[in-house]
């Protein structure tokens, strides 16, 4: 491969962070540096579209008249609109900075050029991506997302193979955990159906149990088996047939109606740990499998425990209680850290040889972006040493090992809206093989097209079928399709982006460390959990409180000067920041101990601790041009502001989270 003069050398150690001109052109920027840039491409390509409206039916005359802009009327119309929208535009400076390397709260950042005018560009053109009669060129997009994004967990992304992994888009996470809680239910369910209606000549399991363990991999394969042999039906036979499957499904008796068809079985649960978003609450809810059904598994170092996963399906195996799927979380949201997938996996294949399967789900949500870090340009899996060589401490073998495991889950959450760098209403859903959203779809149309196996971009074109949706932004997914395309999602492409902030991280815990050393006479500064990601948390307490109270008091007037206040103008704040709490009930007791023992805190009751929560995904932390570190002027803010803290205050309750 010729060199690209774009790109930085493929080895050499970058540890240090250099500068990376390729990232100057990424994002608008902190100044809005690049605003020429955007500019020229927005009027290019609205008169683009202008000129392919005029050039629809060029013969038709202009239904609104030349003179049309001098009526009062019009005048008017347009008077009201700039007056809201100078109102608007006024009432946004508001907005979190999110651009500004000085923004380390939530997960939220700069935006991708590429996919901000990509979006941008398509917005006028208003292609609704639930079907290709709606968006005839962004849903093959949407489709091509999925198996970009395939293609950087490991899956298969060759449509021209049996068993290509397929993906979509969703309003965001959240969406797409639902999304994987209701094709696992649909597929767990989908055996015991068949052996309900009777359906010969399958060589189906013995008994329900065995159908609703009956696993992912050999209920596509059964599925496969079922439609050839529908194919083989005349017509009739076909949909008599079809129709009493179908009379059988949880999607057509509701879950109260074929769990008292099957009395043997009972409501599979949901093992996620407790590092878990609140979304995982939510889908449980609307799936109507109910909150008893969550069952949250503890953690060490905020990272699942293998052991105690184990032990949980021990007791479901041996309680003859489902288990619908396992959840690992790649980039917890409170503390970015990482579950062992691959560990998830090994107990997966543990509990099988026992009768109990299940799906395993992996909420990458936040981190799922940063296993471009470990993709080679050909799809290969980098060695670790090779990524290593470009880090100070990441990645551990155990985050290696759990990146490298993602090919063999069942599905993968990703929002393109955070470390994806895309504008907000982009998740995505990616499941690893693709027949089974056969079993998700509105309509079964296969049965009509059984004999002509369809083309993999055909089939899920019509993907209002499939997605939890309905009518969608065909433009966002534009914009994430040409993000990827200018930024493949690779280490050498989009992995310069994690690659900065990962960087930055380890220069933020170094300096953590060395704070925590320079004010140890006055304070106890921690980091309960060595970073997995880009995200870190820091615990502080003054050095003369052995209270939790007082700690949390103190935390509190501290992140007063952290946190958006919509009475002040954002210019009084040097920093933002979030925080979040350490619960005790969630922690269990060894750990809490281990954390408040460090701070100098008596060993407390079960109120939870206050700790700063710190989102590093900016890539412009470290500021090469002009030699800034926003990381080392967080920490001469810290201790000036710690210093000038009013002694006393409110503690009030803090608000809830924000991603
Ligand atoms: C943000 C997040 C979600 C929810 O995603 P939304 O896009 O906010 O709906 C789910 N899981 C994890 C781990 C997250 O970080």
């Amino acid at each position: 491969m010729p060199a690209d003069p774009a790109l930085p050398p493929a080895a050499g150690n970058r540890a240090r962070g250099t500068r990376e001109p390729m990232l100057d052109a990424c994002f608008l920027g902190p100044y809005g540096e690049n605003d020429a840039l955007l500019e020229k491409l927005v009027v290019e390509f609205l008169r683009d579209h202008v000129y392919w409206r005029r050039n629809f039916h060029p013969e038709d005359p202009p239904a609104i008249a030349t003179t049309a802009a001098q009526h009062p009327q019009y005048q008017a119309f347009e008077a009201r609109m700039r007056r809201e929208l100078h109102q608007l535009s006024a009432a946004l400076k508001r907005s979190m900075p999110f651009h500004s390397p000085r923004y380390i709260g939530h997960m939220a950042s700069d935006l991708l050029l590429p996919g901000l005018a990509a979006q941008m560009l398509a917005l006028p053109y208003n292609p609704n991506n639930v079907t290709d009669e709606a968006a005839p060129v962004t849903v093959d997009l949407e489709v091509k997302v999925g198996l970009q994004l395939a293609r950087m967990l490991g899956y298969v992304d060759d449509p021209a193979r049996a068993d290509c992994a397929f993906g979509h888009l969703t309003s965001g996470g959240t969406l797409a955990n639902y999304q994987a809680l209701r094709l696992a239910l649909a597929m767990k369910a989908f055996p015991v159906a068949l052996r309900a209606a009777g359906a010969a000549d399958l060589d189906l399991p013995d008994d329900d149990w065995a159908a609703f363990n009956l696993g992912n991999a050999s209920t596509t394969e059964l599925l496969g088996r079922w439609q050839a042999w529908l194919a083989t039906q005349p017509p009739q036979e076909r949909a008599r047939w079809h129709a009493r499957v179908e009379a059988q499904r949880i999607e057509q008796l509701g879950i109260a109606g074929f769990f008292a068809a099957h009395p043997p079985l009972r409501l599979p649960r949901v093992l996620a740990p407790i590092t878990a978003h609140y979304s995982w609450s939510k889908g449980v809810k609307m799936l109507g499998l109910g909150r008893d059904q969550l069952e949250l598994v503890p953690t060490r170092g905020m990272r699942l425990d293998i052991d105690a996963l184990n032990e949980c399906l021990d007791r479901c195996a041996r309680d003859r209680e489902p288990v619908l799927m396992a959840v690992a979380v790649l980039g917890s949201t409170e503390y970015g850290t990482i579950d062992p997938v691959d560990g998830v996996l090994a107990a997966r294949a543990r509990s099988r040889q026992r009768g109990l399967d299940f799906a395993v789900h992996v909420d990458a949500a936040w981190g799922g972006y940063l296993a471009t870090l470990f993709r080679n340009e050909d799809g290969s899996l980098r060695p670790r040493a090779d990524v290593a060589a470009e880090f100070e401490y990441f990645p551990s073998p155990e985050l290696y090992a759990a990146f490298a495991a993602l090919g063999g889950t069942d599905s993968v959450t990703v929002d393109p809206h955070k470390l994806g760098y895309l504008p907000f209403g982009s998740g995505a859903f990616v499941c690893r093989d693709h027949r089974a959203m056969d079993l998700l779809a509105e309509r079964a149309d296969y049965i009509f097209h059984a004999q002509a196996p369809r083309d993999y971009m055909e089939r899920f074109r019509s993907l209002g079928q499939f997605i939890p949706e309905g009518s969608k932004s065909g433009a966002a997914a534009a914009g994430v399709y040409v993000a990827h395309k200018v930024l493949p999602l690779d280490h050498r492409h989009f992995g310069r982006l994690p690659h900065a902030t990962v960087r930055a991280t380890e220069i933020f815990y170094e300096r953590a460390q060395r704070f925590s050393a320079e004010v140890a006479d006055r304070l106890h500064v921690r980091v309960p959990f060595e970073p997995d990601s880009n995200l870190v948390c820091l615990a502080l307490n003054p050095r003369s409180n052995r209270s939790l109270a007082q700690a949390n008091a103190f935390l509190w007037r501290l992140y007063d000067l952290l946190r958006p206040d919509t009475h002040q103008p954002l210019q009084v704040k040097e920093f933002f920041g979030s925080v979040t709490t350490l619960r005790p009930d969630l922690l269990g007791a060894a750990e809490t101990a281990r954390i408040y023992r460090s701070l100098g805190i008596d060993s407390a009751p079960d109120d939870p601790l206050l700790i700063l929560r710190h989102t590093l995904m900016n890539p412009q932390l470290i500021d090469h041009e002009n030699d800034i570190s926003y990381i080392h002027r967080h920490f001469q803010f810290l201790p000036h502001s710690i210093d000038r803290l009013p002694t006393a205050g409110t503690a009030d309750a803090p608000g809830g989270g924000a991603d």
